[in-house]
């Protein structure tokens, strides 16, 4: 297994990056830069749908994909339109290049038009209810991603919404969240497929964990409340410890039920494939897309070590 070094938590910068994220200035700039190509490209499969199937192909050899075509915060409803006609061209290139049994797709609410004045939850929801139906259609799943927690309340309704049609469709809780232990326990029930991440976004301290030690003690809680479930759980994280967990609870608690592991692309790749080889379902969260840089800076703020190649990308051409 890789080395895993520990960054020790770097709150002010974390949250200097997270904060960055919104800056449509530096957005710009980043996403017009061809410089930051390579770096960016650990995370992303690329600009087009042809990188992201080409990625997705190899992964599938041993893994599972959840594939996202990235944008978000969308404030336009044609955009909205546009991002939901660009899942449903994803969607038929899955099928036609039979990846369905090993690839499904997330989708953020945000990027179909939730944010949008007045009615912005129902057009997001109509949005992914096309989606959703497509995704059935073809024999794959559709898994609505968290963001920040002013949006929470809106996107477990329009998943609870999408359930009735699509059962299967996923839903995100982030462990950082206070009320994450009350939301694992409502969503544990039969045929509930639920991600259980610790959370990407800058959150004040009235709603969510700030120290790293309290996060990691919320996912435990919660993992156990998915794992003693009917649903299936989805275990999304990079952290050798709550693996390692995940994989003894599973073994106590699921006998003969199923649950997957997952990882993002990029992050500690070597892991992946071992836990694939050893016979665990490992899916890993893949993107693409020109609209990178808010994913992209979250995976900095993460890992503020990532930080320093991707600045140097920004002054050297090697
Ligand atoms: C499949 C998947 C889907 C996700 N979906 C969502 C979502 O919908 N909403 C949401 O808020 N968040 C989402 N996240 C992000 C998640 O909330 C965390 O921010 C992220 O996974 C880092 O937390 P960790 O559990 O890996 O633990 P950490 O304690 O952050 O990391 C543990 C170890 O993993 C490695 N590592 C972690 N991140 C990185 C990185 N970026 N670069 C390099 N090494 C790294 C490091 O070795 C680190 O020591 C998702 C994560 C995954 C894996």
């Amino acid at each position: 297994m890789e080395r895993v070094i520990t960054v020790s938590s770097s709150a002010p910068l974390r949250a200097v990056l997270l904060k960055a994220a919104g800056s449509p200035r530096l957005r710009s700039m980043a996403e017009h830069s061809a410089l930051t190509r390579p770096v960016v490209r650990r995370f992303v499969a690329g600009d087009t749908l042809d990188d992201a199937l080409a990625v997705a192909h190899d992964l599938a050899v041993d893994r599972y994909v959840s594939l996202d075509h990235l944008g978000e915060n969308t404030l336009d409803r044609a955009g909205a339109f546009e991002t939901t006609g660009a899942y449903l061209a994803l969607l038929h290139r899955l099928a036609g290049e039979g990846l369905t049994d090993r690839v499904e797709v997330s989708v953020k609410l945000s990027a179909l038009g939730q944010a949008l004045p007045g009615d912005g939850p129902a057009v997001a929801t109509d949005n992914a209810a096309k989606i959703c139906a497509a995704a059935a259609e073809i024999g794959t799943t559709v898994t609505v991603d968290m963001e920040d927690h002013t949006t929470t309340d809106a996107t477990l309704e329009t998943v609870r919404a999408l359930r009735r049609d699509w059962p299967a469709t996923g839903a995100v809780l982030q462990a950082y969240l206070h009320r994450t232990e009350a939301d694992c326990a409502a969503l544990a029930g039969p045929g509930s497929r639920v991600r259980l991440c610790k959370g990407a976004y800058a959150e004040p301290a009235s709603v969510a964990y700030q120290d790293r030690a309290a996060v990691d003690e919320s996912y435990r809680r919660c993992l156990r409340l998915l794992m003693e479930g009917e649903g299936y759980p989805m275990v999304a994280t990079h952290d050798p410890a709550l693996i390692a967990l995940a994989v003894r609870m599973g073994g106590e608690l699921r006998a003969g039920r199923d649950f997957e592991l997952q990882m993002l692309h990029g992050v500690r790749p070597s892991a992946q494939r071992e836990l694939a080889a050893d016979g665990h379902r490992l899916r890993v969260y893949l993107p693409y897309g020109s609209a990178w840089f808010p994913y992209f800076m979250r995976r900095l703020g993460e890992r503020p070590a990532n930080l320093a190649f991707f600045l140097r990308s920004f002054t050297t051409r090697g």
